[in-house]
């Protein structure tokens, strides 16, 4: 590339800006753990040189506006694809900036990986308007294999295993890939959406099933297997020996997850068949769904008391649908504020995710931006 700039430190700065890591001159700050004053003159030499620019004020998550800096004529979009079971959310991401255009389109995940893709990157195609793709990401629903850029084990995605899905993906797009499990995604997008940044956080996605994301000093926590996180597995005491999808008894999901209160209630006599027709419920104070729910909340809440004062991060996030039910909030947050070490909730945020249904977009458009940063630095 051409780009050159005077100083060890200036590339830094230009780094952290071209990957999306910091947009402003207090998230540089933050990220490289550098002064104010410091920042301030290694930004003023960047934009003399015109290697960055300085964009419209924007809205941080604390109210706050700050000038959005962003690589010099930088046209170029990122592709990103958040693949569900019956859908795939798409949108385009400028290098370093925030979503400019999202669609949803349908699928039919049995289709199998090509034509699935090829579906999904002809509509990145149309939402990038004519605008280059640098690169593109996309977000699965099941424990992925960063490595081999598979799903490991693709219980909900048959006909999707043991292929890399990043290289079907980069053949399609003619661009660099990056793959990743969608509640790690989340978890990324999340992380970096709440002022100031978390040094820790755990990003839950409580909806039919239950997934959660960690981020360690700004990166996805993936374990020895790219496993981490995932919750919902955990032996809980209240579910004795039910049998869970996993092939054994007694798992968390088996009693908080949406999909075993749709299971609770119709052992109950109560007609419903979806996620959604039990927040619909509820919603409208029906006493047993509102319980149920609510014991869906301590169940998780006594789960996290195990990763709160394991892990004492400074944030837990909260999101997917049953997030969005005050009984199943308020019962986890009180078993968690009861039942960690005050010391490890003296400085814990537990907040509603802020991202919605785009935080796995944004998660992992960081790291196309990362990954297309790291193959210009070499
Ligand atoms: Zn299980």
């Amino acid at each position: 590339m051409s780009r050159t700039a005077s100083s060890a430190a200036e590339n830094h700065v230009l780094a952290a800006i071209g990957s999306g890591r910091a947009r402003s001159r207090r998230e540089i700050s933050q990220v490289l753990g550098l002064s104010a004053s410091t920042v301030s003159q290694h930004v003023q030499s960047l934009l003399t040189q015109g290697l960055v620019e300085e964009g419209d004020a924007r809205d941080s998550t604390g109210g706050r506006r700050a000038k959005e800096l962003r690589l010099a004529g930088d046209t170029e979009l990122i592709g990103v694809i958040d693949l569900g079971g019956a859908h795939a959310r798409l949108g385009v991401v400028p290098r370093g900036g925030d979503l400019v255009r999202t669609a949803e389109i349908a699928i039919t995940l049995d289709d199998g990986p090509r034509p699935v893709l090829e579906h999904c990157v002809s509509e990145l195609e149309r939402l990038a308007e004519g605008a280059p793709i640098a690169g593109v990401g996309i977000a699965l629903p099941g424990p992925v294999d960063v490595a081999s850029r598979g799903v490991v084990s693709p219980s909900r995605m048959p006909g999707w295993g043991g292929v890399d899905i990043g290289q079907i993906l980069s053949d399609i797009a003619a661009v660099p890939a990056v793959v990743e499990n969608d509640a790690n995604a989340m978890a990324l997008g999340e992380h970096f959406a709440h002022s100031p940044h978390p040094s820790g956080s755990v990003t839950l996605k409580a909806g039919t099933a239950i997934g959660s994301g960690i981020v360690v000093d700004g990166q996805v926590y993936r374990g020895a297997a790219g496993a981490a996180g995932d919750i919902t597995h955990t032996r809980v005491a209240s579910a004795r020996d039910r049998q869970c999808t996993c092939g054994n008894r007694g798992c968390l999901e088996t009693v908080a997850s949406g999909a075993a209160l749709v299971r609770l209630l119709q052992e109950e006599g109560v007609d419903v068949s979806s996620t959604a027709e039990v927040i619909a419920l509820v919603r409208d104070a029906h006493p047993r769904a509102t319980a149920l729910t609510r014991a869906a909340g301590h169940h998780l809440g006594e789960v996290l008391c195990a990763v709160v004062n394991f892990f004492n991060p400074s944030a837990i996030h909260l999101g997917g649908a049953l997030s969005s039910l005050e009984p199943f909030v308020s019962a986890l947050r009180s078993e968690v504020y009861e039942g960690s070490h005050p010391l490890m909730t003296r400085d814990l945020t537990i907040a509603p995710a802020a991202l919605g249904a785009d935080a796995s977009l944004v998660g992992v458009s960081r790291q196309v931006n990362e990954h297309l940063t790291g193959l210009l630095r070499g």
